[in-house]
């Protein structure tokens, strides 16, 4: 079994509140991340896949269909975006790190599964020093 990771990253804006808490409460909870008029981020995302090497191509998967894959389903609809009102698979979600990351997990793992490697570790950096991990 080989692991593979791809690497990418986007520009996000997102907020970070409960609608029924008040603005005071939720600073308390979320920090500057439940600034009323939106901040952003510029997330790291880390695909890892595992699989056997194929004999044929000496590859687990060719990473150009892996991150064409990636793009498709999960860069093209964060990049520059608002998260909290334009990201599909974030609706209803509070718009954490942890959510995004479990979020990333089901949309890629029915596509990645396509590609006849499995889902192994979706990491999603929000900051140098928060990031979050998510093994399925
Ligand atoms: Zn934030």
């Amino acid at each position: 079994m080989v692991f593979l990771t791809r690497r990418e990253r986007f520009c996000c804006a997102h907020r970070l509140y409960k609608e029924e808490w008040s603005d005071k409460k939720n600073l308390e909870v979320f920090g500057k991340c439940s600034n009323a008029n939106w901040h952003g981020h510029n997330y790291v995302l880390y695909v890892t896949v595992k699989g056997e090497i194929k004999e044929e191509t000496g590859y687990v998967v060719n990473l150009k269909s892996l991150s064409s894959l990636i793009e498709t389903h999960v860069i093209n609809k964060l990049d520059h975006k608002n998260m909290n009102l334009e990201v599909d698979f974030m609706k209803g979600k509070i718009a954490s790190t942890e959510n995004l990351a479990i979020a990333i997990w089901e949309v890629l793992e029915p596509h990645i599964i396509k590609l006849d490697i499995e889902l192994h570790r979706i990491k999603v950096e929000e900051t140098e020093n928060n990031f979050v991990e998510y093994f399925g």
